[in-house]
């Protein structure tokens, strides 16, 4: 059950609330975001909601049946919003395109990203400066002082950035220079890192772990959310499977799922989805069918030299093809209002 108090609750009335729920034999939780003040109940005991929600200080309450619980639509049915400032949102109306190179490379390299990316009407710009790599000897990324270089040239250009946090004092070095936090695959059940997103007020992106179930996902936002950090929106990466004639078996079933159990914004990445790139828009278009809210995927001018990833990067003409097709499949896709 969750109860969300009043925002000017009184001492009393909360009192009251908490020996009531006590008195019923269940946990409380509370959870203080820049939205809202909620109490997250955990216990078994039938009794009548409405006795809960006819007390003093109680804004709303649902009972939610769901391992996880404020991330869930059965406490909130509308859609959850994230904005990142100057126009920029993720989950609202239009579909969401995040597109740039796995790793931050050098100025160069993302100034013509960028104007890739700027050509193309994108505004948000994805790029690793500390990678998890399964080698110790590849390439780990520049580190904060790529970060820097990152931030400067993404804010002369009005670009937002969303890149991967991999340990806890990372949280708060990165803050200033960067617009979304990413949790990687490796990352998605890191809970003390989940738990100091919780406390800071900025949008994170969780990715589903390698072998995370869709259930764990959503555990895994709810750690972040219950917090204090409700900017949260989850990512389907592809899980391994037995199946190794890709990278990952990119689960779009996944994506159809979350958008019915969850209300955070749901968002596609068929780069790492599948890991080849001739197959990477075919697999980024059909997760608009499937109800993704945008994708993110990984392009570079020249693939073939990237650092990481390249064999799963687009070309510049190969992701303009897919931002303009992807644009359309989302008009196709509001035009039938697939049930
Ligand atoms: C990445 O986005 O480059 C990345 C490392 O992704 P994942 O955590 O999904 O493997
Ligand atoms: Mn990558």
């Amino acid at each position: 059950m969750i109860i969300q108090l009043e925002e000017k609750i009184n001492k009393k009335a909360k009192e009251n609330i908490f020996v009531k729920i006590n008195s019923l034999g269940y946990k409380t939780t509370e959870v203080k975001t820049h939205h809202g003040n909620y109490v997250v109940c955990i216990g078994k005991m039938e009794f009548d909601i409405r006795s809960i929600g006819s007390l003093a200080g109680v804004k709303d309450v649902h009972r939610v049946s769901d391992s996880y619980k404020l991330v869930s639509r059965k406490w909130k049915v509308e859609q959850t919003q994230i904005d990142l400032g100057n126009n920029v949102i993720i989950g609202g109306n239009d579909f969401t395109i995040m597109a740039g190179p796995c790793s931050i490379e050098s100025e160069d390299q993302v100034r013509k990203i960028i104007q890739h990316l700027l050509s193309n009407n994108i505004r948000i710009m994805r790029g690793g400066v500390f990678k998890p790599r399964s080698s110790p000897y590849a390439f780990r990324g520049l580190g904060m002082q790529g970060l820097k270089m990152f931030n400067r040239v993404c804010r002369e250009n009005g670009i937002k950035i969303i890149t991967e946090v991999m340990q806890v004092s990372q949280v708060h070095e990165m803050y200033d220079y960067i617009d979304v936090y990413q949790v990687g695959a490796r990352n998605s059940q890191n809970f003390n890192l989940l738990d100091a997103l919780g406390k800071v007020d900025k949008p994170v992106l969780v990715k589903r772990g390698m072998s995370g179930t869709i259930d764990e996902l959503l555990q895994s936002a709810e750690y972040i959310f219950s917090n204090g950090n409700e900017k949260l929106m989850l990512c389907e990466r592809g899980i391994r499977t037995y199946e190794n004639a890709y990278r990952n078996t990119f689960d779009l079933n996944a994506i159809s799922l979350l958008k019915e159990k969850t209300h955070l914004p749901v968002i596609a990445d068929p780069s790492h989805g599948i890991g080849i790139r001739e197959h990477v828009s075919r697999m980024a278009l059909a997760s608009v069918m499937t109800g993704a809210d945008g994708v993110i995927y990984e392009v570079h001018e020249k693939p073939e030299e990237a650092m990481s990833d390249g064999q799963q990067t687009l070309n510049f003409a190969e992701s303009t093809w897919l931002i303009n097709n992807l644009r359309k499949t989302f008009s196709l896709k509001e035009s039938i209002s697939i049930l």
